[in-house]
């Protein structure tokens, strides 16, 4: 079985729409579990219509909640549906509308109202597509809600594993002896008393790859919009390519130095069991995209991508001020106390402690100025540069530490470098009007 998930850009109009039919033609023979996010900008549409109902007056309220069914009516004519399916819409539309006078009438929105209005979104999205697809192959909808239980704190659920997996195998599984593609909702799920929940923005990766795991599917494919995790962003490096393959790890970290193509943890429950998950573009299906595995390419090795992340700031405390780790850990609470802001690296560097911040400086400087009054702290803003690899405490990590030392200092007269942080990314704090050559350069040396 294969799991598809298709991100909003994916299934935002009719065009999307029928690019996923093709999609699912092309993979006919195979068992498919579709997992769906809403039409692109609708979630947050529907978040918004939810605070705002509290104050809306009725007119405008009712106004905005039609725009968005008559979205999806326009899409369910555009492709020629059955009005079967426009029903089910208007449907979901009434329930839409009373959950929002609800809002209205009790002058409050809570979590469970906002979980409620969001989950809207991918109701609408699966069954537009189960009723396209419902016209050329075996299909079945599926309720999210019903497999895919969640505790703790609405909005941003924890998944219950074991129940989901139990229900989605005693449930979702079933379906597949009477159909090939079976089409379900990514972000949403539901609570021991059967109340919606949502697993947080941006929640559908997480669902594909729970899905994925708990029901042991062979891959998992994540359309999206572009080719792939790529080795530069394409904005400032015209000639980055894609990669085909890649570790989790790797993946993590082009993510957390500022790529934005999948958060990488979110795919973790499937590659912990060893499915690969690839990333793919639904408007050029020819292409490749990225396949990441936990292991990776075991033959790779060198540079093969490289970031930036800016602006950062960075505040550099001197010894006097700090002595050991314990303070460390004291003065970065501190900071968050006064900030609300957490470091995204912390390091000791000779022995001063180094922390860098994914904030302009603006955001930063008042809460560090007395330490800098007091001569015992150095801020700056910068941009993070980073080169990533899959390993790079191997055999040839002389050369690429000495390649990008060469390229940092050829550029910059006193970056301030790290190295060994993480075994497979080098990183560098430089000015950030040096920041595009430096990655010019550094990506040309990417294998
Ligand atoms: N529709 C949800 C959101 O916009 C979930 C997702 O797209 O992944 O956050
Ligand atoms: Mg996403």
């Amino acid at each position: 079985m294969i799991v598809m998930k298709f991100g909003g850009t994916s299934v935002q109009d009719a065009f999307a729409m029928r690019n996923v039919l093709s999609i699912a033609q092309e993979f006919s023979g195979h068992k498919i579990l579709m997992v769906s996010s809403a039409c692109s900008g609708i979630t947050s549409e529907l978040l918004s219509i939810a605070s705002d109902s509290v104050c809306l007056n009725d007119e405008d309220r009712i106004r905005r909640i039609q725009e968005i069914i008559k979205r999806h009516i326009d899409i369910c004519n555009e492709l020629g549906l059955e009005q079967g399916t426009v029903l089910q819409i208007e449907e979901i539309g009434a329930h839409l509308l009373s959950y929002c006078e609800g809002i209205a009438l009790l002058g409050e929105c809570t979590n469970r109202s906002q979980d409620a209005i969001a989950s809207c979104g991918e109701l609408f999205s699966t069954i537009i597509l189960t009723g396209l697809l419902g016209s050329h192959l075996n299909v079945q909808w599926f309720d999210a809600r019903k497999s895919m239980k969640t505790f703790d704190s609405p909005s941003k659920s924890q998944v219950h594993m074991e129940q989901t997996s139990l229900l989605s195998n005693q449930l979702l599984k079933p379906l597949f002896e009477q159909c090939d593609i079976v089409v379900t909702q990514g972000f949403i799920g539901s609570d021991d008393d059967n109340r919606t929940t949502t697993l947080g923005r941006g929640g559908s990766d997480y669902s594909a790859a729970i899905f994925g795991a708990v029901l042991e599917a062979d891959e998992i494919i994540i359309w999206t919009d572009v080719s792939g995790i790529a080795s530069a962003d394409p904005r400032v490096i015209p000639n980055a390519r894609y990669i085909e393959s890649m570790s989790f790890d790797e993946a993590r970290m082009l993510s957390f130095f500022g790529a934005k193509v999948l958060h990488p943890e979110t795919i973790l429950p499937a590659l912990q069991k060893d499915i690969p998950v690839h990333v793919r573009n639904t408007f050029k299906t020819s292409d490749r995209g990225t396949t990441i595995t936990r292991m990776g390419d075991e033959l790779a090795s060198g540079m093969r991508s490289v970031i930036a992340r800016k602006p950062v700031s960075f505040v550099q405390v001197r010894a006097s001020q700090v002595s050991n780790e314990h303070s460390m850990s004291e003065l970065i609470k501190e900071l968050e106390q006064l900030s609300g802001l957490k470091p995204m690296i912390s390091v000791m560097i000779d022995s001063s402690i180094g922390l860098i911040y994914d904030v302009s400086i603006s955001k930063i400087e008042e809460y560090v100025k007395h330490l800098e009054e007091d001569n015992n702290a150095e801020i700056g803003e910068y941009a993070l540069i980073s080169a990533i690899g899959p390993n790079f405490r191997n055999f040839n990590s002389k050369k690429v530490f000495t390649k990008f030392h060469e390229i940092i200092h050829e550029n910059e007269e006193s970056p301030i470098i790290f190295s060994g942080i993480q075994k497979n990314t080098l990183t560098a704090l430089v000015n950030s009007v040096h920041a595009e050559n430096i990655l010019k350069e550094l990506h040309a040396l990417c294998t």
